[in-house]
């Protein structure tokens, strides 16, 4: 499939690139492309930026059938624009997919329209440190249609964000509120895929942990209220008693690609890690012992965020006396360091536009 390009006439004015926001600013062209029944993925097309016309009866949002992804692009020193494993995020996006019953997208040809649209937009892409262009495929049903089944038209689009640090206060360890009565999802359902609708229903404890003066929420698993899950758009690690241990992907779990690299990364180095069922009882054990020695969330937006703190019930943990780990700190290092170039990409993992 051809992709047909049209530039805009009208560029926007860049941001100021300090300090620049998360997720606020767009850049001047986005990705389309259309699903109709009987015709399959079609019209591949890169366009100037701008608001979608839709029918108010658009199923996507009524049903909430829809889909989504997050990546970065980084510029190096020598101006190379470079993607973090975008095979993996399409990958994920057809196993989100298949489960909200949308058809799957060709992973080749994405990963050649992203590199087409990043590349022509390629002077939004942020040169401060820690700074990047934030990517967000999705794909939305489009039928219009009031009633619950498949749609039979979708379209898949990407868009780009110049985006700064997602955590204001950088690789500062963060407050963390161990959620006991909200749920985010449970096994069957769609936690394991990246999905509006998970999103939703965590919002509300989202704003309780907020006004209770935490960043984020980890959430237990919904049946029992007893196994660690993750924290709001990251995977949760431990390091206990010199073993790094984070929960091992059971169904309600969203498969972290930054997990997958820090696991691939700690094993390669030779530190003991395992994917296991963790109990929040049992890190408040390590804790009162002395064995809790670390704690980072990891995701595409924070990269690893330390946490300093996490209150469970009355119960107040402070990992490492809100200091970041040897772990934390090293995982951070080297997947950055191979995200902007300044380390050798020893793991195949960058894929580069030149
Ligand atoms: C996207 C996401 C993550 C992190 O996945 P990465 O691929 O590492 O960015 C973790 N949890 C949830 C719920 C997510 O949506």
């Amino acid at each position: 499939m051809n992709i047909t390009i049209t530039k805009t006439t009208t560029p926007k004015a860049k941001p100021v690139m300090e300090n620049l926001p998360f997720g606020k600013f767009f850049s001047d062209h986005m990705f389309v492309m259309d699903y109709t029944e009987g015709k399959g993925w079609h019209d591949p097309r890169i366009v100037p930026y701008g608001p979608l016309q839709l029918d108010p009866s658009a199923m996507v949002f009524h049903y909430a059938q829809e889909i989504f992804e997050g990546l970065k692009a980084y510029k190096s020193k020598d101006g190379q624009v470079r993607l973090f494993r975008p095979r993996k995020n399409f990958e994920r996006l057809n196993l989100s997919a298949e489960r909200l019953a949308i058809p799957e997208l060709d992973v080749d040809f994405c990963v050649e329209a992203l590199k087409q649209l990043v590349d022509l937009d390629r002077d939004w892409i942020p040169e401060q440190e820690g700074a990047s262009l934030y990517i967000r495929p999705f794909i939305i049903a489009t039928d219009e249609f009031l009633g619950v089944r498949p749609s039979s038209t979708y379209k898949f689009i990407i868009i780009c964000s110049p985006s700064g640090l997602y955590y204001p206060e950088g690789l500062d360890p963060v407050k963390i509120y161990v959620e006991d009565t909200y749920v985010r999802t449970v096994r069957g359902a769609t936690g394991f895929t990246k999905t509006g609708g998970n999103y939703a229903s965590s919002i509300k404890a989202q704003v309780i942990a907020h006004e209770r003066g935490y960043s984020q929420v980890l959430w237990l698993d919904g049946v029992e209220r007893k196994y660690i899950e993750e924290v709001g758009a990251m995977n949760i690690f431990f390091k206990i008693n010199g073993e790094v241990v984070t929960p091992m992907l059971n169904g309600s779990i969203l498969g972290g690609i930054t997990r997958m690299s820090t696991i691939e990364l700690a094993k390669k180095w030779g530190i003991p890690v395992s994917e296991r069922k963790i109990s929040i009882q049992e890190v408040y054990e390590a804790y009162e012992n002395g064995t809790l020695e670390e704690c980072f969330g990891t995701g595409t937006a924070a990269i690893i965020s330390p946490v300093g703190e996490l209150r469970w019930g009355d119960k107040v943990m402070n990992v490492n006396n809100n200091q970041i780990g040897e772990v934390t700190q090293r995982i951070f290092d080297t997947i950055t360091g191979i995200q902007n170039g300044t380390l050798e990409d020893e793991m195949d993992w960058v894929i580069t536009i030149d």
